[in-house]
């Protein structure tokens, strides 16, 4: 029986295990199958305070891992497939069973799909959700990137160092990233923008050769030649598991009180699983904080 069991290993599970162990609640975090989350999949982070140089999110996460464990923090590599909430112990399921006094539910979110054809077939194969994993892969090849985000630049910023292209397609005229990526791109030779586009078909056999583009504004469709297409249109929170057992909205975000409690007493709930507005690094860290001293007060209001 534990005290409590972190679900997830991005800011704001590794942040609430930093905080729970200080605790001494001896916690234990089981990883998912993403150990440092979304932040572990990029490779410029410059805007977590207190790297005034910034650093890369494998190097945040090693470092926000080695700080939980320097207090008692432990890790389990396994992914939870099933919940029992109805009452406390929990009971959670994945390649073993754990038991626990309290959780903190801190999955985040996964990649949204384009969900067109070729998309899902070509995975690994040219189609992407990860730069930094695959970019390497694409030394002087011709890219798109798909979205408007800040992920969508920044990651096609990073692009740009491997591939000869880098080709932007924004369902809009106007990004929604910031302001500094947006001078970035625009400066960037390697970089050009497709206008009020979407891609309408992934295709290839054996890899990616080229991409079927819809104008949403004038309907027409045209084959464009490229190497590999880089998928950055925003994310899903991973509640899949929590369906029917625990409050959420019509997205799928976990719906929590200003303490982070879910509706289930000894649940709660932090970062990217029910924050849909602010999505970053340093926001789900200070929601891993939150949760893990609610934690604390809970289990000793049960003593
Ligand atoms: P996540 O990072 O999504 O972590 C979720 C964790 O839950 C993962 O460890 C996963 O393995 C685990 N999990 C999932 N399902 C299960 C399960 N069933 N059982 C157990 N565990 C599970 N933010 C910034 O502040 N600065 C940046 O420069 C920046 N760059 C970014 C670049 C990219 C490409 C992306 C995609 C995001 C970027 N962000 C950035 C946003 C930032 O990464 C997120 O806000 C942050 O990672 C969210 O943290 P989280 O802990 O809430 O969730
Ligand atoms: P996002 O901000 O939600 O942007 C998603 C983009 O994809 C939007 O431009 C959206 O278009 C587009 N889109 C959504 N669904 C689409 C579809 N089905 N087909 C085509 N395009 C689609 O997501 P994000 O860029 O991943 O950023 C997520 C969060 O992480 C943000 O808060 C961001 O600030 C943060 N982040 C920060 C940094 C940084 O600080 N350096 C870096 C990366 C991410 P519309 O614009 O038309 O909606």
């Amino acid at each position: 029986m534990e005290n409590v069991i972190i679900l997830g290993s991005g800011p704001a599970g590794l942040t609430a295990a930093l905080y729970a162990a200080r605790a001494n609640l001896n916690p234990l975090i089981i990883t998912g199958p993403d150990l440092g989350g979304q932040i572990a999949t990029t490779t410029d982070v410059e805007n977590f305070p207190g790297f005034p140089e910034g650093l890369t999110g494998p190097e945040l996460t090693e470092s926000m891992q080695k700080q939980a464990e320097r207090f008692g923090a432990r890790l389990e590599f396994d992914t939870i497939t099933s919940v029992d909430l109805t009452q406390p112990p929990f009971k959670l399921t994945g390649s073993t069973e754990y038991e626990a006094k309290a959780l903190i539910l801190a999955t985040g979110a996964s990649p949204r799909k384009l969900g067109v054809p070729g998309e899902k077939e070509l995975v690994g194969r040219g189609v992407s959700y990860c730069a930094t994993c695959d970019g390497f892969f694409f030394k002087t090849k011709e890219l798109m990137v798909v979205g408007g985000g800040d992920s969508a630049l920044q990651e096609g910023l990073f692009l740009t160092k491997f591939a000869s292209r880098v080709q932007i397609v924004h369902r809009r005229d106007s990004l929604r990233a910031g302001p500094v990526l947006q001078e970035r791109a625009r400066k960037n030779e390697k970089m050009s923008f497709i206008w009020n586009t979407v891609i309408a078909e992934v295709k290839g056999d054996k890899a990616v050769k080229a991409v079927q583009l819809k104008n949403v504004q004038t309907g027409e469709e045209y084959e464009k030649p490229v190497d590999g297409v880089f998928v950055y249109i925003g994310h899903v929170p991973n509640t899949q598991i929590f369906q029917g057992k625990l409050a959420m909205d019509a997205e799928g975000y976990l719906i929590v009180d200003g303490k982070l409690h879910t509706n289930a007493p000894g649940v709660f709930a932090a970062g990217e699983v029910h924050d849909k507005w602010f999505r970053q690094a340093i926001v789900s860290s200070g929601y891993g904080c939150m949760a893990a001293m609610e934690t604390e007060k809970y289990l000793a209001s049960l003593d």
